[in-house]
């Protein structure tokens, strides 16, 4: 037996289709957190288990039998849950047939929408820091990135920046509300400024809503659905991992007007053709009882609390959470030395001096840049945070 690298055969090699992409920062992180044995609060997703009924519901359906391939778009019965769930909270009726498909993530959906409509040479703008798959996906269908700066310190849209990166080449912008990694969160009258910029043109909208049921202090979740104008243009994207505390499933979905998921679902059935069918009948029934993402807003309202409330005990200087499981913290006015490293520099330090993972917001910027801020995930159990908090008391 002779392993590949012993082989005597050269293997041609193509030059990259991405060559300024390694591993990504969430890999990277967790394996060194593994590594160092430190808390992770780095990589985002819970480290508590989901409610039993979850898995029950899935382990009904394999038992039921259903192991064969369900319809490309995905199980009617998941379909019609989600539509339902829609037109309650957002009250826009997405038709089950032919504006709802079920992907395998977020991650696919985001992926599946862009190769769908961006032809090579066409812009997409990005608001940066953005998550670090949509340049990737827009430079893998030929497209070029065009990225907008969300406002220095506050992270907020800067809808004359929007305006001023639209050209006639700008096929669609991707947005994220609830933002990761800042925290932020859209209102209606960010939709409605949005609406304003592209409503001349034919400008399409992607929008990463995975975090749609985390959304804090009363306020609602700004979805694109919510908005007319908006939606008739818009692929939202939303993620069952994030709202059931299953990241490991890569279930998701993508809702859009007929004609745009008709083009959706020309790749879709190519790429990953449909998801996997005990999953879908799982969440199916499990949608059935709203409370589950009805309550996920106050359930982690509760942890950031108690997590920034033991954070303020500390050096590290809170930045706002909005929304999402994410909390960014400044660290240049720690007494330590290290307050002076790079943001990558002072994580890989955190990490192994202190045991505790954290993300740098450089990794959601595509020059790099370092602003002294760093990430911290709070979907995590309420001793892994005491512990963190413990750890992170020393700087
Ligand atoms: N978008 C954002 C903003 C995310 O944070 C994540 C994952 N954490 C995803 C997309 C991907 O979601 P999924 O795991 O469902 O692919
Ligand atoms: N989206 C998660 C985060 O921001 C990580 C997902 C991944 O590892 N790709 O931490």
């Amino acid at each position: 037996m002779t392993t590949n690298s012993e082989t005597a055969a050269r293997t041609p090699l193509p030059p990259s289709r991405l060559p300024a992409v390694g591993t990504t920062i969430f890999t990277v992180m967790s394996a060194l957190a593994q590594q160092a044995g430190a808390v992770n609060l780095g990589q985002g997703f819970p480290d508590f288990d989901p409610d039993p009924a979850l898995p029950q519901a899935v382990c009904d359906a394999m038992r039921a039998g259903h192991h064969q391939y369900p319809p490309m778009a995905g199980v009617p019965a998941l379909r019609q849950a989600i539509a339902r769930k829609v037109a309650q909270l957002y009250g826009r009726a997405y038709d089950p047939e032919g504006e709802i498909t079920v992907t395998a993530g977020a991650t696919q959906a985001i992926l599946t929408a862009i190769l769908a409509i961006v032809h090579p040479g066409d812009e997409v703008i990005v608001l940066e820091p953005c998550y670090d798959s949509y340049v990737p996906n827009i430079e893998l269908a030929g497209g070029v990135a065009v990225r907008v700066a969300l406002t220095p310190g506050t992270w907020r849209p800067d809808f004359a920046s929007v305006a001023a990166a639209l050209t006639p080449r700008t096929r669609a912008i991707v947005i994220n509300t609830p933002h990761n990694p800042s925290g932020t969160a859209w209102s209606a009258d960010d939709l409605q400024h949005l609406w304003e910029v592209l409503r001349d043109t034919d400008v399409l909208v992607i929008g990463d809503e995975v975090y749609e049921h985390m959304v804090y202090d009363g306020h609602r979740h700004a979805s694109l659905a919510t908005h007319p104008g908006l939606a008739a243009r818009s692929f939202i994207v939303s993620s069952f991992g994030k709202t059931y505390h299953v990241t490991g499933w890569k279930v998701g979905y993508c809702l859009a007007p007929a004609p745009l998921m008709a083009e959706f679902r020309k790749v879709h059935q190519f790429n990953v053709f449909t998801v996997n069918t005990p999953m879908q009948h799982g969440l199916a029934a499990y949608m059935a009882d709203p409370a589950p993402y009805e309550g996920l807003s106050a359930f982690y309202q509760a942890k950031r609390d108690r997590f920034r409330a033991g954070l303020s005990q500390t050096r590290l200087q809170l930045l706002p959470c909005e929304g999402t499981y994410f909390q960014c913290v400044r660290y240049d006015g720690l007494a330590v030395p290290e307050r002076s490293l790079d943001e990558t520099a002072f994580c890989q330090w955190l990490t192994r001096a202190i045991g505790v993972a954290a993300i740098p917001l450089s990794a959601f910027y595509g020059d790099g840049r370092s602003q002294g801020v760093v990430r911290l995930c709070f979907a995590k159990r309420d001793e892994t945070l005491q512990e963190a908090l413990r750890r992170l008391a020393r700087l």
